[in-house]
């Protein structure tokens, strides 16, 4: 009797099976905030164990070996590394990356010029002498990144750098939104190929069109959410 019951309680509801295998299939985060410009690293995967990084900011031995022990206690296989976009603080841990798990490495190519001088700026900001993995693969507007049963979509949003790009989850209800908008802010535009109007254009295009209860995941700071910076981020009444 007991077991005709489980059995029935399984087979009926349709609905909550649907929402069980929503559950389990969704994608998880894990953010590191990295290097001495407090930059926001992220590790998203999901059940399949397959995983990409989302700007390896990783500066030292302590931050690489953060890394790599999350990576390795969940099981986790990195398959690529995603950049919001090539700023120094964005790629510290590329190199790194690179050599530790052979992944693909996405840039958008507008922000190639950083990826080239990445030594030059290290030295001439005392960062040391440091060294960067030339990317793999270039993305742009409209591309979906896969991995494991989840995607990404590029949005292309310069303005910060004219590379920028912001990676949107639709069935997560995730944003990466890098340095464009941040909780209350949004990026610098003094930066050579920045532009403030253009990157206002690009938030609201782009990222004000998105559902409000997008949550969004900045390259520095807090959490926040597109309905929360529509209405109260000052630039962008
Ligand atoms: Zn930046
Ligand atoms: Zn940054």
């Amino acid at each position: 009797m007991q077991d005709a019951v489980c059995e029935s309680l399984v087979a009926l509801p349709n609905f909550s099976l649907f929402s069980f295998s929503k559950l389990i299939l969704a994608m998880e985060y894990k953010q590191f905030v990295f290097n001495p410009i407090q930059e926001n690293t992220y590790v998203v995967y999901d059940e399949t164990g397959e995983a990409v990084i989302i700007d390896a900011g990783n500066f030292n031995e302590r931050e690489n070996a953060a890394l790599a022990d999350f990576v390795s206690g969940k099981g986790l296989t990195v398959k690529a590394v995603l950049c919001t976009h090539c700023h120094w603080d964005h790629i510290f841990g590329l190199d790194w990356v690179a050599q530790q798990y052979q992944p693909q490495i996405y840039c958008h190519a507008a922000d190639l010029a950083w990826i080239e001088n990445f030594g030059h700026i290290c030295e001439s900001y005392g960062f040391g002498e440091r060294t960067v993995a030339y990317p793999t693969k270039f993305y742009s507007n409209g591309d979906i990144v896969s991995f494991g049963k989840s995607e990404l979509k590029v949005l292309s949003t310069p303005g910060h750098s004219q590379g920028g790009v912001a990676l949107y989850s639709k069935a997560d209800n995730l944003l990466f939104s890098g340095d464009t908008l941040f909780f209350n802010s949004i990026g610098r535009a003094d930066l050579p190929g920045g532009d403030e109007q253009q990157l206002i254009e690009s938030i609201k295009n782009q990222l004000l069109t998105l559902p409000d209860d997008t949550a969004v995941l900045p390259g520095h700071g807090l959490q926040t959410s597109i309905g929360f910076e529509r209405t109260n981020n000052p630039y962008l009444q």
